[in-house]
């Protein structure tokens, strides 16, 4: 039977997660009007997670599974997860509880009010480190500045989409995937609810800070091309320093041929300033090649290694299925 609603929910060595998980979302699938599915996404993890999600299929024929070969990251792992769900309404959420399976009940009511994107916006971080508040904060609004297109602030991936919405993520062939940013490129009716992010119910962060970066910079480098005109603005006004320069040298050479700025130490700051600068642009623009190589090369998104009760779209390295 066609399920009207799909939970997709991305996991990645949560073991201490996904019982509690499945109570909380079971509870709130019970609640809906419609058959709901929950979508589980292995992200090759290497605890018992699979196991686990296993036993829960066997439980209940409501839970559906993919499990990638290896770890592919949160992003790619919420992409398979949207590729397979088959509602016409998909949420996707985090598997540590951070973001409250209740929830769902209140953005089910804005998509019944016509809209096709719900996002969850977050009010307060509870328990979150200064560094990772601070750094996100700083992030969202460089974010915002320099986006080409409006990415609200402070909102994760936790979010309600219309199956038109889902439909058209699936279609976009790139492949770093800044869901947050592609969400809000589609357009469509979107709207927030507000909530208070929970602390991780249990188990450690699985978003390292390199992970974080990551994801920052590719949120940055794929919806932004300010940085590559980073190189020309700093071009022009080495060349303006420079000519001022010609100008002062010549006069200190005519007028005053004692000047203190005159050697080793001026040219030697000079050259490493403008080595640093180069270098920081060779950087930036190697950012943009990476991404246009990566995209060229065409390999998929994600290998799948086992699935259940789902028939995936990218049966590439499938296992076995049950
Ligand atoms: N996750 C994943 N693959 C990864 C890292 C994380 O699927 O490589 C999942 C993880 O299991 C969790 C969600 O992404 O469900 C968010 O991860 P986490 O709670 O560590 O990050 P944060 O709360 O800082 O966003
Ligand atoms: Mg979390």
């Amino acid at each position: 039977m066609q399920p009207k609603y799909s939970i997709v929910v991305p996991t990645y060595n949560e073991e201490a997660n996904i019982s509690e998980l499945y109570r909380r979302v079971s509870a709130v699938m019970d609640r809906l009007d419609g058959v709901a599915e929950l979508v589980l996404v292995d992200d090759g993890s290497r605890d018992r997670t699979l196991p686990l999600i296993r036993q829960l299929r066997e439980q209940d024929a409501r839970v559906c599974y993919l499990s990638f070969a290896r770890n592919f990251g949160h992003q790619i792992a919420v992409t398979a997860g949207l590729n397979v769900s088959r509602g016409q309404v998909v949420v996707t959420m985090d598997a540590d509880l951070q973001d409250p399976p209740e929830l769902i009940l209140e953005m089910v009511r804005e998509w019944q009010a016509g809209y096709q994107v719900v996002y969850a916006r977050r009010t307060q971080r509870k328990q979150e480190r200064w560094l990772k508040r601070t750094t996100a904060y700083g992030f969202y609004r460089l974010l915002r500045t320099l986006a080409d297109v409006e990415i609200p602030t402070d909102t994760g991936d936790f979010c309600l989409m219309d199956r038109s919405v889902v439909e058209l993520l699936n279609h976009m062939p790139e492949r770093n995937r800044y869901i947050r940013g592609l969400r809000a490129w589609v357009g469509f009716r979107q709207t927030a609810v507000q909530f208070e992010r929970d602390p991780r119910f249990a188990g450690a962060v699985k978003y390292t800070f390199r992970k974080s970066l990551a994801l920052a910079i590719n949120g940055l480098v794929s919806f932004s091309i300010v940085p590559l005109r980073l190189s020309t603005y700093m071009g022009l006004i080495a060349a303006a320093i420079a000519l001022l320069m010609m100008f002062l040298v010549l006069y200190w050479r005519v007028f005053e041929p004692k000047s203190p700025l005159t050697g080793f130490a001026t040219i030697a700051l000079a050259i490493f300033f403008l080595g640093a600068v180069q270098l920081i642009c060779i950087g930036i623009l190697g950012e943009y090649i990476g991404r246009i190589y990566e995209e060229v090369r065409g390999r998929p998104l994600y290998t799948l290694a086992e699935t259940a009760g789902l028939e995936p779209a990218n049966d590439i390295g499938r296992g076995r299925s049950g």
